[in-house]
């Protein structure tokens, strides 16, 4: 395997298999949308497409456009749910780039006026935390695709 190959045993392949859990927030055919292990804001979510890419610079352009699409939706709910003043969006390629899970995703991190953003510090975020903001930002989800 090439140094820039897919590698279908990355963690979010794992998720999207079901063989790893996470805490969903959206998903279509397209995307899925889950909570980050290790977030560096409350309400920190990834978004990550259903087809095998590893970053910016493989993905298909359409399935591209449905990510951005998807993350423009997802943005609005946690913004909404996490009463965010604003949004921070990232996305990192290559391990040159900040990437460390090569399987791409955008980061959709809420934002507070004078709270900086945790640092990368691997710390694991508790569990029932984690499912707490995951219902809020469904229950927001839910209430955008409802019309309200
Ligand atoms: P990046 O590749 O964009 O630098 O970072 C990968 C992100 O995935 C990090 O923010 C990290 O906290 C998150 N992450 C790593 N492993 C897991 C995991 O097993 N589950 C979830 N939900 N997030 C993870």
């Amino acid at each position: 395997m090439s140094a820039t190959a897919y590698d279908p045993n990355n963690i979010f392949a794992k998720i999207l298999r079901g063989d790893l859990p996470a805490h969903k927030v959206y998903e279509t055919d397209k995307v899925l949308a889950f909570m980050d292990i290790m977030p560096r804001a409350d309400g920190h979510v990834l978004v990550i497409p259903k087809t095998a890419a590893r970053n910016l610079l493989d993905i298909n352009p359409d399935d591209l456009a449905d990510l951005a699409k998807a993350s423009q939706f997802v943005a609005k709910g946690v913004k909404r749910a996490m009463a965010a003043d604003g949004l921070t969006i990232q996305q990192f390629n290559e391990s040159a780039g900040g990437q460390v899970v090569f399987h791409i995703h955008v980061h959709i991190l809420p934002r507070w006026t004078g709270v900086a953003l945790r640092p990368h510090s691997g710390a694991m975020e508790n569990q029932d935390v984690l499912a707490k903001h995951a219902a809020t930002i469904r229950s927001a989800l839910e209430a955008m695709q409802a019309g309200g």
